[in-house]
């Protein structure tokens, strides 16, 4: 019988028993490591090459993507792996209204060396109707921050021989497990969700293609895109309570959902019934400044899948094409009661 997500998330990565040894050892702290003779090649001598934090965090990632795991420094650093493999000439097919950093990478630093770059809105018929003789097609399931859902299986017949890289940022493994689906890369930001708690930043990407995980790791070891061992330990201790903070996450996001949908002063509601990102519109920039000053609990910030409810006026960034009043809301964990409480309260203060 499959085990269920929490049993998945808390064995994820540990090392088999060993008498007197902790379940998850704790980072290893070195730059350099001993390093006789001329085997050089197949054991790291250098922490840009390897380290055994990585390499327990990677076979922790590796279980619940169901692939081998390259860890980097952050999300973006793991996009920058996979789309600087672009050649001129090749096509990206990238979502237009995706996250915007990977957005203004694919403008500002492929495009200018000759890579057509083509950016379409992330939702399933663009997608599909760019995807024939694409490279590499990059797609977010779901989207950030409009959260639509993209059918990989469907993705994939449009163009079998693309690259499909899926951004499983916000659905994190334990709601998507695209390789499973066809994509031949899985690629995430595990600041997010996955370490749960607001205080690092980690980013990996995963497949079950020989070739692409060498890439991956040649570029990482020569850019120097790598995570700090201490950042890589905790971020392998958060990942046991991922199980158990999705379900908090997801039951509220639900219900904050429902509550939400039933106000007439709120519009379009999304939650797509995966992750703990829900978005909604209020009548203006002002009344979604309202919103968030009439919370002193619900914080006021732009990452989201942490253990703390927060979120944002999208629009005060410039980069998205969304309405003024546009919330991206990152559901946390507080008992629900207490969190419809109090967006109520200050949808009330908003109106
Ligand atoms: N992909 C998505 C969907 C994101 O939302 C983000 C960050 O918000 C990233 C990638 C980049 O991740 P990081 O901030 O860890 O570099």
């Amino acid at each position: 019988m499959p085990r269920g997500p929490s049993t998945r998330s808390v064995h994820a990565g540990l090392p088999p028993a060993v008498q007197g040894a902790p379940f998850l050892p704790g980072p290893v702290l070195a730059s350099a490591y001993h390093l006789a003779g001329d085997d050089v090649h197949t054991i790291p001598g250098y922490l840009r090459e390897g380290n055994p934090t990585w390499a327990a965090y990677e076979q922790a990632l590796g279980d619940l993507e169901g692939g081998d795991v390259v860890v980097f420094s952050s999300g973006m650093a793991a996009a920058s792996a996979v789309l600087l493999t672009l050649e001129p000439g090749e096509i990206l097919v990238a979502p237009s209204d995706g996250y915007f950093g990977v957005r203004r990478l694919a403008e500002g630093h492929l495009a200018p060396r000759g890579v057509d770059v083509r950016l379409v809105p992330n939702e399933q018929a663009a997608m599909e109707a760019a995807a024939p003789g694409a490279t590499l097609i990059l797609a977010e399931s779901p989207s950030n921050p409009g959260l639509e859902m993209i059918d990989v299986p469907r993705l994939r017949a449009a163009a079998p021989a693309a690259t499909l890289v899926i951004d499983n940022t916000v659905a994190t493994p334990l709601g998507l497990r695209p390789l499973e689906l066809g994509a031949t890369m899985t690629m995430a930001s595990a600041t997010k969700a996955l370490s749960g708690h607001s205080d690092l930043l980690m980013g990996y990407v995963a497949t079950n293609d020989r070739a692409w995980r060498e890439r991956m790791l040649g570029w990482r070891a020569l850019t120097g895109a790598i995570p700090g061992p201490v950042e890589t330990w905790l971020a392998h201790r958060s990942l046991a309570t991922l199980g158990l903070r999705v379900e908090r996450q997801e039951a509220n996001a639900a219900a904050l959902a429902d509550l939400l949908r039933s106000r007439p002063d709120v519009q379009d509601v999304r939650w797509p019934g995966v992750g703990a990102v829900v978005c909604f519109t209020l009548a203006d920039a002002a009344a979604a400044e309202r919103f968030f000053a009439g919370s002193a609990m619900i914080m006021q910030a732009t990452s989201f899948g942490g253990v703390h409810s927060s979120g944002e006026r999208r629009a005060r960034w410039g980069t998205d094409a969304i309405a003024g009043g546009f919330i991206r809301f990152s559901v946390g964990i507080e008992d629900a009661d207490d969190l419809l409480a109090e967006v109520a309260t200050a949808l009330d203060a908003a109106a």
